[in-house]
């Protein structure tokens, strides 16, 4: 007998490249709903997009060096957009990269297709300034935001609950409501979190009701 719980947790299989966007301009043109990654470079952002679409290279066009500040949108199965930002934490020198991003993600969080905002950190650090500019700037403008904790595979279990323990005190939350702490852990390594991850992204992406 088939399990349909086993089928819905998936990670996604029709996960297409459509474009490079700097600017609203050149979003796409139909209403699908948008879901954005977020994060300072080699935060992992790639190798989870890769991860969660089931492929080795999908995300490596984002990568390619002293391209524009642009962000990535992938079709999955004509339903919704994963939308890929740029990897920040731009050196200071760098301000007109900063100012090129910070314009796109105006853009993008503007935007009424957008319903949900993933903030990717490696498990083994906690936000930094970048990381905390995102989140004020998703807050301020009434972005749900959660938090993707990459690489769990790097640490072992001891360590696991250490940087767990850090990360409620971060987030407010006592130990006593660890249901409620706002993010997913991932591996895309190992694969851990990620089927998980895929199964709360359709939900964010699903229709209203
Ligand atoms: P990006 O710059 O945020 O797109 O980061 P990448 O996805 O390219 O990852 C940077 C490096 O970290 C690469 O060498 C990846 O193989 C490695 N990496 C990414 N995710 C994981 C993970 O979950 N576990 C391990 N062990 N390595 C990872």
């Amino acid at each position: 007998m088939s399990s349909p719980s086993l089928k819905e947790t998936r990670p996604f299989h029709d996960v297409k490249f459509v474009k490079g966007a700097v600017s609203h301009l050149h979003f796409p043109a139909d209403d699908r709903p948008f879901v954005l990654f977020a994060g300072r470079s080699n935060c992992g952002k790639s190798s989870l997009l890769n991860a969660l679409a089931q492929r080795h290279n999908l995300a490596r066009v984002s990568k390619t060096p002293g391209r524009t500040t642009e962000a990535n949108f992938f079709d999955v199965s004509g339903r919704f957009y994963l939308v890929d930002l740029p990897g920040y934490g731009f050196a200071a020198a760098a301000r007109a990269k900063r100012a090129e991003w910070d314009a796109l993600a105006a853009d993008l969080f503007a935007d009424p297709r957008t319903r949900i905002v993933l903030l990717l950190i490696d498990i083994r650090r906690m936000p930094d300034e970048n990381d905390r500019a995102l989140i004020e700037f998703a807050r301020s403008r009434g972005r749900t935001l959660r938090y993707v904790l990459t690489r769990r595979d790097k640490i072992g279990r001891g360590e696991f609950s250490r940087v767990m323990s850090a990360w409620r005190r971060e987030w407010g939350i006592n130990e006593l409501s660890v249901a409620s702490v706002p993010c997913f852990v991932t591996s895309s390594k190992t694969k851990e979190g990620i089927a998980e991850l895929a199964k709360a992204i359709e939900e964010y992406a699903a229709p209203a009701p």
